[in-house]
């Protein structure tokens, strides 16, 4: 009976529909008394946890163990009591923070061992000194790449792809895994949130394109939804083009807002989970951030809806 557990638990791993293999809730905050919180292992010493709506992951290595984003101070906090039971002896020797966004990276000295370091990218590190963030501070910035090469010979390869959601929102590439983790930008399965705050549309698509193009991955790890492979993450970047450019056809052709939102049919992707309750939210986030951010009714060939 116990053989047969693992073996499934394996297969089920190898399928990506990752076995949860604890939730444990010992909420801080009224808000956190609901949120479900669980460890998922993908096997190889990778982890991804969730706490509510939120994913991040961990990786045991020889010395230690490298964590994704805190997620928020009670999440961190319910890691580290995890981690100390389920790895005694194993310090967390770095946090990665995936961007600047408040709900993913605040948290962070809940998991400072001491010796932990830090790694954010230089635009994050920016934003939260601009905006007086409390946020734990990162002890290592990069501006294009960053390889943690960890005892044991995995890496996570940090890379930034320009604007696409938050400041400073990089790719973490775990190549021994075959294993990729983006927040935010990449979410397979549902449809971005709401009318896309925090999101540059644009750049987004620009980052996705650029990553299938050039990282070699059979496993997503997402900030939020679905875990998939390259295929999930190919349908969601063709759902934000096809989004994309209904709306912006629409506003060159001087429909107004309501008009695009009545007309531009989305409905091949009416799979995806939340599709029904914030398509409309998605089309008003793209029409805004292409008249605010692209200056589109400032093109003399487009003329502003009556
Ligand atoms: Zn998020």
């Amino acid at each position: 009976m116990v053989a047969k557990l693992f073996r499934s638990a394996s297969f089920l791993s190898l399928t990506l529909a990752a076995p949860v293999i604890a939730a444990t809730a010992l909420p801080a905050s009224a808000a956190a008394q609901s949120e479900t919180r669980a460890i998922s292992d993908l096997g190889d010493g990778l982890y991804r946890w969730t706490a509510g709506n939120y994913h991040s992951f961990f990786l045991v290595h020889d010395e230690g163990i490298v964590t994704g984003d805190p997620l928020s101070k009670e999440a961190a906090r319910w890691l580290r009591g995890e981690l100390r039971t389920r790895f005694p002896g194993k310090p967390i020797t770095h946090v990665l923070y995936s961007h600047n966004h408040p709900d993913h990276a605040y948290g962070g000295e809940e998991l400072d061992d001491g010796a932990t370091q830090f790694v954010a990218h230089e635009l994050a590190a920016q934003a939260w000194v601009l905006t007086k963030a409390q946020v734990r501070m990162p002890d290592i910035t990069f501006a294009d790449s960053f390889t943690l090469a960890l005892p044991g010979g995995d890496h996570v390869e940090l890379q930034y792809w320009g604007t696409n959601n938050g400041r400073g929102s990089v790719s973490m590439l775990m190549p021994e895994h075959g294993t990729l983790h983006v927040v935010d930008w990449i979410t397979l399965g549902r449809l971005p949130y709401l009318d896309l705050k925090g999101y540059d549309v644009v750049g987004a698509i620009a980052s996705i394109r650029a990553v299938l193009d050039d990282v070699e991955f059979s496993r997503f790890i997402g900030g939020h939804a679905d875990m998939g492979g390259p295929e999930d993450v190919r349908r969601s970047l063709a759902y934000l083009e096809t989004l994309h450019e209904g709306v912006l056809d629409g506003i060159i052709a001087g429909q107004s807002l309501e008009e695009i939102q009545g007309s531009l049919d989305l409905s091949e992707f009416s799979d995806l989970k939340m599709f029904d309750e914030w398509h409309d939210d998605n089309i008003a986030g793209v029409y805004r951030q292409l008249v605010d951010n692209e200056y589109l009714q400032m093109r003399p060939e487009v003329s502003t809806p009556e």
